[in-house]
């Protein structure tokens, strides 16, 4: 899979609750909504390593295309957190981070966020 951001190879990483995808150059993270929602805040911030200068950068990249399907991925904004943006995917509902975003998200999990996305009680 190539970063959606900047299309250097993405690397696999393990945290304790699933595998997650990461740039080896700008050191995004990649999510996907189905597999992965079950990451833990803790582990998310544990290999969300990159700057987060270059994720500052990055944050500005547009379009960003969706590294499974190709569609352009919607920007959104932390509810409450209006200083983190990610995109996200209409199709597939996947989502990019850019480094240094994660590590400031104060949620439990994945699911979380996108809980904020579509409301708790859906
Ligand atoms: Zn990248
Ligand atoms: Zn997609």
């Amino acid at each position: 899979m190539k970063c959606p951001k900047c299309s250097s190879n993405m690397e696999k990483v393990r945290t304790p609750e699933a595998t997650v995808d990461r740039c080896t150059f700008c050191r995004g993270l990649w999510f996907d909504l189905l597999e992965h929602q079950d990451v833990a805040a803790k582990s998310a911030k544990a290999i969300d390593i990159g700057s987060s200068g270059v994720g500052r950068k990055y944050d500005k990249h547009e379009p960003v295309l969706c590294p499974l399907d190709g569609q352009r991925m919607t920007r959104m904004t932390a509810l409450g957190q209006p200083h983190i943006h990610y995109d996200q995917c209409p199709i597939c509902g996947g989502a990019f981070f850019d480094a240094g975003e994660f590590r400031d998200y104060k949620t439990t999990t994945i699911a979380d966020v996108f809980r904020d996305l579509f409301g708790r009680d859906k």
